[in-house]
């Protein structure tokens, strides 16, 4: 069966597969500007219609508490989309502009086999525990806790990684019990709608228990944040829109995990082979046209080897050009849409009228006049309280500072909004200790290690984010506590 559609991809509410009453809008390739297909676009009484279907699923049937039927039913997603998996990579490349060579890890196959993790934890996971007796006010009482569903989950999803970012919230949300309503980026809204189809047409997921709806209108994202039937938001995006989530949460006081954004310092000691830490930090930076929130965007190396490191890091980020995301050699694709790469391209002047010095790229690639293309740019000459410093640019940008030392380094890593991620490189292992120790992030990698996996848990400090996604506490964010006593 094909699984991509011939022209709009549909909505999924209450276990059927409708139009959007808003239309469709289109899908645009950011590789080559052309049109892909179009999408459904649903309005705010489409959502009102998910929301309902969602508490619905959630109060009248016993998918909240048949742990082995989730499994099931997660186990069966995982499996009819892995059936559809060269579907899904094209899908991917065409409307995300996502390095075919990511596919085969976090852009795609990666979290669709990571559902198989959730399944096995709903399984496994201890939904109650023995607390033993107690005498509270001198009356003898056996206690347990009860650990159960948090109800109907709001999932709102940006673009840049959107299979990982939308099984990370389905897979625990699910595999805890909750009932969910997944909001996709308007710019890729397939890579959600069609995980709808197939969770409708191949799986045993009850009517309601997941919905799926696409809108080229952020409005309908902020009904789904707002509104009193929805138990917990999970959002990931901005920290402009997260600041804006928390506020319509607030107003019924509902649960909200939020997700951010990062400007992440890649830290070189000063006994580090500085090459292979520069060769890192921009091949790092470069990838899928640095539209990762947790990319290392700041390099902060000695500055005794500061045209050192300069001249290995402009080499080679200038051997990373964008090129064809279908390709298989290509590390650098477009980014997402025009309004994107212009942002990028603005910060890029920005940085010249805060004194910087562009080291290499830019600009638009030459020869490349179709696609949202941006050159792989480095900058020097600011310091960290520069905006190019300070400001998620998202995109394929890496801005160099010179550090005084290793306190120096962590002050510099730590002077920022974010704490989402980070990076060192060194040889001592107490010095590079004291430098993961010291920053302020939700996860560090040491000379290159890699911390992604289904059971890491992964967030961010300060402004970066609340709370922690995948992993047992990423699940756990889709729970609640009960605590019950019965007299002994
Ligand atoms: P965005 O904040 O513009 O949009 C994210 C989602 O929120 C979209 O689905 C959008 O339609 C929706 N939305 C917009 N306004 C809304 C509102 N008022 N109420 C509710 N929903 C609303 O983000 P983006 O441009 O799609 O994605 C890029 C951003 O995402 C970057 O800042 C990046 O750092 C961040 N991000 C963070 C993580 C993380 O895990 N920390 C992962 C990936 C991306």
């Amino acid at each position: 069966m094909g699984l991509k559609p011939e022209g709009s991809s549909e909505l999924l509410i209450g276990g059927k597969l409708v139009p959007g009453s808003g239309g469709t809008f289109d899908i645009v390739n950011p590789a080559t500007e052309e049109i892909v297909g179009q999408a459904a676009d649903a309005t705010v009484a489409d959502m009102d219609d998910a929301i309902a279907a969602a508490r619905t699923a959630f109060d009248t049937t016993s998918w909240s508490r048949d742990h082995a039927f989730r499994a099931t039913c997660l186990r069966q997603l995982r499996d009819a989309l892995q059936g559809h998996i060269e579907e899904l990579r094209e899908v991917t490349i065409a409307e995300v502009g996502a390095p075919v060579f990511l596919t085969s890890g976090p852009q795609l196959e990666g979290p669709i086999a990571d559902l198989g993790y959730f399944a096995d934890l709903a399984e496994s996971y201890e939904w109650e525990t023995d607390l033993g007796e107690a005498k509270p006010m001198g009356i003898k009482n056996s206690r347990r806790l009860q650990r159960e569903a948090a109800g109907v989950v709001g999932a709102i999803t940006p673009w840049n990684f959107p299979h990982q970012i939308n099984f990370a919230k389905i897979g625990p949300a699910l595999a805890a019990g909750c009932t969910v309503v997944l909001k996709p980026a308007p710019d890729t809204p397939w890579c959600a709608a069609l995980v709808g189809k197939v969770a409708a047409e191949e799986t045993d997921i009850p009517d309601g228990v997941l919905n799926v709806v696409t809108s080229s209108d952020h409005q309908v994202g902020a009904a789904l944040s707002s509104d009193p039937r929805v138990d917990v938001v999970s959002f990931t995006g901005s920290t402009a829109t997260g600041r804006k989530v928390m506020a319509a949460a607030a107003e019924s006081l509902k649960r909200c995990f939020l997700e951010l954004g990062g400007k992440s310092a890649f830290i070189v000691l000063d006994d580090a082979d500085l090459a292979s830490a520069c060769s890192m930090a921009a091949f790092g930076v470069v990838t899928h046209a640095g539209q990762g929130c947790a990319m290392t965007t700041r390099l902060v190396v000695p500055r005794e080897k500061y045209d050192e490191a300069i001249a290995l890091t402009r080499d080679s980020m200038a051997g990373l050009q964008p090129g064809d995301p279908a390709n298989k050699g290509t590390v650098c694709g477009p980014v997402i849409s025009a309004v994107q790469r212009d942002r990028v391209l603005g910060y890029i002047e920005l940085a010249k009228t805060e004194g910087g010095v562009i080291e290499t790229g830019g600009g638009r690639p030459a020869g490349r006049d179709k696609g949202f293309f941006v050159e792989p740019t480095l900058i020097s000459g600011v310091d960290n309280s520069s905006r190019v410093a300070q400001e998620e640019i998202f995109g394929p940008v890496l801005v160099i500072l010179p550090h005084d030392g290793d306190d120096d380094a962590i002050a510099i890593a730590n002077d920022s909004i974010y704490g989402l991620s980070g990076a060192v490189w060194g040889t001592d292992p107490d010095r590079i200790r004291k430098v993961v120790d010291g920053v302020r992030t939700g996860t560090m990698a040491v000379n290159g290690g890699i911390w992604y996996a289904a059971d890491v848990p992964f967030g961010g400090y300060k402004q970066s984010g609340i709370g922690r996604e995948m992993g047992v506490a990423g699940f756990e964010e889709y729970l609640e506590t009960k605590a019950v006593a019965t007299p002994a």
